[in-house]
């Protein structure tokens, strides 16, 4: 019998993912856990959210399933997130399974530094050499007040151990009105003789707690600016085309910088993401609901086939902007957390 789904707009063309609007999404934000051991005021409430219940949340032998279908059906870039992905006792396995899967051409991790540290050596060899850290501050205090927990130590440690043994590590820094604005500088200062891009990023209205905001006064012109008043000798690079991030390079510092409009929403022209949660469900928009959800499918008899279709069903029915996908929830009001839908 034919499949509905591919009579649609989407196709799977040979292992070519193709949404609805003509975009290739051939990179999939893996989330393997909602849990985490900081509590960033950005990202989640001091108490915690109401965290998934461990029997709903995806076995490593379950995301090693998804993984593999998702990459036979052309996804070449998988980045881990969560929560956080090293709370995940036994992430290491699906991490040596990813390594080993032909097809995959890039996988990266994003973390806050706090737990990495004794697998570094193993990513080393894995070839994982890609991570992104979640640094919000050089200064212990601010750094302290935004994660509510005292990690700065292991955090600094292990971003410079990153540094040193040549990771490709990227630093995400969200500029927050009020709490780390003063650090802007100083972290490009503090940076300039390593070779890391600094990524700063719009806040997002994913704090756990049904934030609304309609305006933010660090977008990324205002983030820009205030930079170029203290470093006006910078130069715009050039960037891939699906890249979130507009990048810049310092006369004079041996990394980069980075602006990701995540608020303003700029690149969804040319979005190739596709995200999973921990308890499976997938979205294809960041502000908009999650589309389906694959736990209840990868754990029936006839997975594979099942699976294969909810994602070209999903990716059929893709909003073209955040803005519209935004419009699936009431006035501008989100109640989910960035560490259920992974960032
Ligand atoms: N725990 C890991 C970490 O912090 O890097 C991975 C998960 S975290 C949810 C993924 C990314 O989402 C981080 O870079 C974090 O800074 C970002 N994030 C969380 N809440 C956000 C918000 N409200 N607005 C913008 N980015 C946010
Ligand atoms: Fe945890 Fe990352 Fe959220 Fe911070 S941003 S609370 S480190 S999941």
């Amino acid at each position: 019998m034919e499949n509905g789904y591919l009579n649609s707009a989407k196709k799977e063309i040979g292992n070519m993912l193709i949404d609805n609007h003509g975009r290739n999404i051939n990179y999939l934000r893996l989330a393997v856990t909602d849990r985490c051991n900081l509590r960033c005021n950005y990202c989640m409430p001091s108490e915690g959210i109401d965290f998934a219940k461990t029997d709903t949340l995806l076995s490593i032998a379950e995301l090693k399933q998804v993984s593999e279908i998702l990459v036979s059906q052309g996804i070449d870039k998988i980045r881990i997130t969560g929560g956080e992905p090293f709370v995940r006792k036994d992430l290491m396995e699906l991490m040596r399974h990813l390594s080993q899967l032909e097809g995959l051409k890039d996988i990266s991790v994003t973390t806050n530094a706090t737990l990495i540290g004794p697998h570094i050596d193993e990513l080393k060899e894995l070839g994982i050499n890609n991570i992104n850290v979640s640094l919000d501050s050089i200064n212990r205090e601010t750094f302290e007040r935004i994660t509510r927990r005292k990690q700065f130590d292991t955090v600094h440690e292990n971003l410079i151990r990153l540094i040193t043994e040549g990771f490709n590590v990227r630093i995400n820094f969200i500029v927050l009105e009020g709490q780390n604005e003063q650090d802007i500088v100083p972290i490009l200062d503090v940076m300039r003789h390593y070779d890391v891009s600094v990524r700063f990023l719009e806040e997002m209205p994913f704090n756990g707690g049904s934030k609304n905001f309609s305006d933010i006064k660090w977008n990324y012109k205002a983030i820009l600016d205030h930079i170029a008043e203290t470093y006006p000798h910078y130069t715009k690079l050039e960037s891939p085309k699906t890249s979130t991030s507009i990048n810049y390079k310092i006369d004079g510092h041996a990394g980069t910088f980075g602006i990701i409009p995540s608020f303003s929403r700029t690149f969804c022209g040319t979005c190739n993401r596709l995200r999973i949660t921990a308890t499976g469900d997938v979205v294809t928009c960041l502000y908009g609901k999650p589309v389906t959800n694959l736990r209840k499918l990868v754990r029936e008899h006839n997975s594979e086939e099942n699976i294969r279709e909810a994602i070209l069903g999903a990716i059929s029915k893709r909003f073209k902007t955040g803005f519209e996908a935004q419009e699936e929830h009431s006035a501008t009001v989100f109640d989910s957390s960035m560490t259920s839908i992974g960032g």
